[in-house]
């Protein structure tokens, strides 16, 4: 299965993305994920990104189409694969496919996760991240069992920089100006599955299997 996941900032793309992953046995991908590891660890990557991703503003297309080329490389992306966070604008929904082109392959299915502002606002605001493996909390609608220490692998919960309300507001600008198109574009090729993000986290969950044939 080789998939993509888009939606807006907040939209739930993380947490579906970690569902799906465990269900097709498939990689999951996440470009903000890497550059947030690059960061923490201020390799030469992370040092040229950071600026970016906390004035919420993307990394530029090269460095960005890089770091997916490479990952791409590893073993465990040859089965499949799930993208989620990329592409964000035409340019790397252009290189993406002449990536894919490359290696005979073609994507299966774009799930794009259907939030209200309203809602998003909610999601990052409470939104926390573990510090260590990088799984998603929320402060009211999916609770660590202990507050601030994550259940997988009991590090320590964090609030992401670049979730503060100004941020946030430019990155919705940003997901609107740039990555929003690519619906479009993928629209053409008959490959957007919409869904419902507004309900339960397995609720959503259900809806993308059904979505991409799988019976339940
Ligand atoms: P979100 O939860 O808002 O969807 P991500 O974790 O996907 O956030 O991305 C966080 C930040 O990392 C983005 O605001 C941007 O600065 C950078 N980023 C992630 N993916 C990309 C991409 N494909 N192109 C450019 N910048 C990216
Ligand atoms: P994205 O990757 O699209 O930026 P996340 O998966 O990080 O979004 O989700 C944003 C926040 O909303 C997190 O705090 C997450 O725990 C929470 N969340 C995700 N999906 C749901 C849902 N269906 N209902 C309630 N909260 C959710
Ligand atoms: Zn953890």
């Amino acid at each position: 299965m080789r998939l993509l996941i888009m939606g807006p900032p907040g939209a739930g793309k993380g947490t579906q993305a970690v569902l799906i992953q465990k269900h097709f046995d498939i990689p999951h991908v996440s470009t903000g994920d890497l550059f947030r590891e690059a960061v923490k660890n201020n390799s030469p990557l992370g040092v040229s990104v950071r600026k970016y991703i906390e004035h919420g503003e993307l990394v530029p297309d090269d460095i960005t189409i890089q770091v997916v080329i490479d990952r791409l490389k590893h073993d465990d992306c040859k089965n499949g694969f799930l993208f989620d966070g990329f592409p964000r604008t035409i340019p790397q929904a252009v290189a993406l496919d002449s990536i894919l082109s490359n290696l005979n392959i073609t994507l299966d299915a774009v799930i794009n996760v259907v939030v209200s502002n309203q809602k998003l606002m909610e999601r990052i605001a409470g939104r926390r991240v573990c510090k260590v493996c990088n799984a998603g909390y929320h402060v009211v609608t999916n609770k660590p069992k202990v507050e601030g220490v994550c259940d997988k692998c009991g590090g320590e919960l964090y609030q992401r920089k670049d979730d503060t309300a100004e941020t946030v507001q430019n990155r919705l600008k940003v997901y609107n100006d740039q990555t929003k198109p690519l619906l479009d574009y993928y629209d053409k090729r008959n490959i957007i599955k919409n869904v419902n993000g507004l309900g339960e986290i397995q609720d959503t969950f259900k809806e993308v299997l059904a979505s991409l044939g799988v019976k339940q």
